[in-house]
Formats: C-alpha cells, structure tokens, sequence
C-alpha cells in the first residue's frame, strides 16, 4: 500500500498528517526531536515549576486552517478567547489605555467615533489603510509611518505581531491577507485566540492521539539526514541510523523548517533571513488570572509588546526583537519586569523568577528578497511536495500559514 512520509513534526507537518489521515492514507512521520510542535510547543520548565510555551502565540477566529483542524482532532474547545472581539492597549510612555472592539459585519462602525477609536487618530487615518491595496513592495513605515498616533498605535504593532519584522522593512502588504480573513470581516473573525494551557495541549498532544488512532507511525528521535533520489523521485529516506526504502507509490511531504530544507534537497530555495522572538514568563507569586481585567495586552511605548496573563504566569512577547535577543537573560528580565509591573499595578522592583526564551529563527523575515525565496507546494521531484510556514501560502509565517501549507501538501498528494 502506497505510504506518505512526512519529514517534521511541527503544525505543517502534523496538518498535513492529519489531512492524509483523514483520507485513508498510511502516514510515517519523521521528527529529530524527542517531540512534536517545533516552534509551537509546551514544555515543563524546572525554575518556574510550571508548563509554558517556548512563546505566547496569538490567533485569531478568522484562522479557518486552525478552526478546521481543531474541530477533526477534536480540540475546538483548547482554543479560547474573549465573548468579544475585543483588544486592550496601554500607552506606557503617556498612561492611555483604550480597546479596540471589532463591531459585528465587514462595515467598521467604531472608527466613526471618536469614543471607539484609537485615542489621537482621525477617521481619514483608516480611510488611508486603503492605501494596502495599491502598496507594491513598499515598506509598513513608509506607507504608514506619517500617521502619528495610527502608525505608532496600530500599523506598527500590528504589523510587527503579524510580521515579525521591522515596519522599516517589512512588506506592508503581507498584511493584506491577514485583514481580508480577519479584521475586515468584524467581530466573528477577529476575535483573539490563546491556547487553553498550552500549545502542546491544544494542538501537538490531540494530533498526536488523533494520528495514533489512525494508525500513524510517529517516529522521534529521527533526524532526516539524507533524501535519495533518482529518475526525479524520492527512493529512500536516511532518518537516524535507518534507510527507509519507498515503494512505487509512496510520497513525500517534506514540512521541514526553511533553514534545514534546501540542505535536504538539491535546488529548493528558501527564505534565509529571521527575526528572533523573545517571550519572557514571569511567575508571579500571588497574581490571580481571574482578577486580571485584561489576560491580553497590547503594549506602545515599551520594549513588551504584549502581555499575556495564563495562571500566575505573565509572559512578555517582543517580536523582531534583534537588539533585545542580544542580551542576557537577567538583562532582559530587568528591563521587560517594570513594564509588567506598570501595566499591572505590581511592585517594579521585584523581579519575580522568570525565563527568557529567545527563539532566534522564530520566522523569517517579511522583505521583498525573502517573499521572492518562497517555495510552492510543487517539487521538481515527482513524488516530493513542500509544507511549512514559509512555503509560498501568501501569509505571513504564522501558525494559520503553517496548518494551511500542511493542507496544501496533502490536496497535491491527493491529486
Ligand atoms: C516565539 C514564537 C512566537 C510566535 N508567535 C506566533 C503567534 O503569536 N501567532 C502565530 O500564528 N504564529 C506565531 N509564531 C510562528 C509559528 O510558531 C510558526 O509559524 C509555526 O509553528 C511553524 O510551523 P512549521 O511546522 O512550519 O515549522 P516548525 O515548527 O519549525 O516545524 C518543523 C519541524 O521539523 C523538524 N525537523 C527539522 N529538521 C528535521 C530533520 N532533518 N528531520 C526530521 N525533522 C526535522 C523540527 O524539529 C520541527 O519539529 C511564533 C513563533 C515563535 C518561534
């Protein structure tokens, strides 16, 4: 019976898994780690004594990849957010607070009133988000950077969350598509989504039992080190010490990040630029989730981006965080905690215990060079496709992207 093996235990391979699972398809999936969910995971940390993610990972209820897969593996319920499509903000530098509250269908009453805006912009500075449309290659901050309290209120976190790239160079509109699923559509698409207790529990631990009921042979431990090919098809895959030999009909999805790719098959070109992410987790003794108004905040005027409160852990995310991954651990700690501190009422000189985790090749980076390094699903090897976040899905590196290209691999496998 023809076999699909797919080289990578992250969400684009594990979607892809899911997809062919579905379908009938006999799955052998390749990991080099001891587990699955490669730049979404959970793990238990020893100093903090609690389960955190390597990074806090914000979704939203526009993501119909996610949706979908959540609802096959049965899991719907492990992704949770606000009734409301609701995003609190703080200015740190001069005390504002404010929500944006996505109103329900595509029409955006609240940028009618001053009241629902972003405090210090005007309507005409949403009319002038039309300018995405028509933006070509040029750059977040160049399109939007003369827009005062918009540009440094909206378009530039926004942008960064979403990007994972300095507004200086990113791609403007690699926006474009995010908005048409979310934002623009209102409150029912643009609901912000967490993982319940963790990624591992909300995704990688129910497609991991979902895949074992079908009979899916998840192998860890198994570094891909060498794909043979001849005549324009795969022939065997080297995983660890073993040569696993493919049979005439079998297939390969190869859901490998973009670094680890090219390097496995001759002639695939893939983006080689990243932007670190580092998250900080805080445990702070005492705090109380259900007391906490605001479980999510958006950050201006501060190195936090946003804070995300889960139990009595208050994490920091700063994405395209160059200058800050360069310092130490105990240097971030010190200049992320009085910002936490600020935003929560909580007493900035005690630093509570916390882990930094820089992840440094969390994506790659949204410039028009990287766009154009993009593979398609489509290989030249016959029997070979691509899957990943950074495969050509016209979306950001995200987790919709990831889950999507996974989809993408498995309908050309289909096909
Ligand atoms: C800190 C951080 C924060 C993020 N925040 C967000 C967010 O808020 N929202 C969002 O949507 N996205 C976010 N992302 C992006 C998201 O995590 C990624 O887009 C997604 O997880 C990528 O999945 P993937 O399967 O494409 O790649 P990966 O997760 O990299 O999976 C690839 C897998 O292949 C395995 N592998 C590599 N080489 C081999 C080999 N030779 N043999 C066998 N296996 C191999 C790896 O171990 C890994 O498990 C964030 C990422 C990070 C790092």
């Amino acid at each position: 019976m023809a076999r699909v093996h797919i080289i990578g235990a992250g969400l684009a391979g594990l979607s892809a898994g899911v997809e062919l699972a579905r379908k009938g398809y006999e799955t052998i999936i390749y990991e080099q780690a001891n587990q699955a969910g490669g730049r979404a995971r959970s793990f238990n940390d020893a100093h903090l004594d609690r389960l955190i993610d390597n990074g806090n990972h914000l979704m939203l209820s526009g993501n119909y990849s996610i949706t979908n897969m959540l609802e096959t593996i049965n899991a719907s319920a492990r992704l949770i957010g606000p009734e409301k499509a609701c995003f609190d903000f703080a200015d740190l530098e001069t005390g504002d607070e404010w929500t944006i509250n996505f109103n329900r269908g595509p029409v955006p009453l609240w940028v009618l009133y001053e009241s629902t805006r972003v405090p210090g912009t005007s309507m005409m500075d949403y009319i002038a988000g039309l300018k995405l449309l028509t933006a070509g290659n040029r750059t977040v901050k160049n399109l939007f950077g003369e827009q005062g309290q918009m540009y440094r209120r909206f378009w530039e976190p926004f942008s960064v969350a979403v990007l994972n790239t300095a507004p200086d160079i990113a791609v403007a509109r690699l926006m474009l598509p995010v908005l048409r699923e979310t934002l623009a559509k209102g409150s029912e698409f643009s609901k912000p989504l967490v993982a319940k207790k963790g990624l591992s529990h909300t995704f990688i631990d129910p497609a991991l039992k979902w895949l074992s009921y079908r009979k899916a042979d998840v192998r860890f431990g198994q570094r891909v080190s060498k794909i043979q090919v001849s005549n324009n098809r795969v022939t065997a895959i080297v995983a660890g010490k073993k040569t696993e030999t493919l049979g005439p009909d079998d297939k390969v999805v190869l859901a490998a990040p973009p670094w680890v790719t090219p390097t496995l098959v001759e002639g695939i070109i893939a983006p080689d630029e990243f932007a670190p992410i580092v998250n900080v987790h805080f445990q702070v003794e005492g705090f109380d989730e259900t007391k906490t108004k605001t479980p999510m905040l958006g950050l201006v005027g501060s190195v936090s981006q946003w804070l995300f409160v889960r139990g009595d852990i208050i994490s920091v995310t700063v994405s395209a965080g160059h200058g800050l991954a360069e310092k130490s651990s105990k240097e971030i700690a010190a200049i992320t905690w009085p910002e936490v501190a600020k935003a929560y009422g909580l007493d900035p000189t005690k630093i509570p215990p916390a882990r930094v985790i820089k992840e440094q090749r969390a994506t790659f980076i949204a410039t028009p060079d990287q766009l154009a390094k993009r593979a398609p699903t489509k290989t030249h090897l016959n029997n070979l496709v691509l899957a990943g976040d950074w495969t050509d899905t016209g979306l950001p590196a995200t987790i919709e992207g990831a889950i999507r290209s996974g989809v993408s691999a498995a309908k050309a496998i289909l096909k």
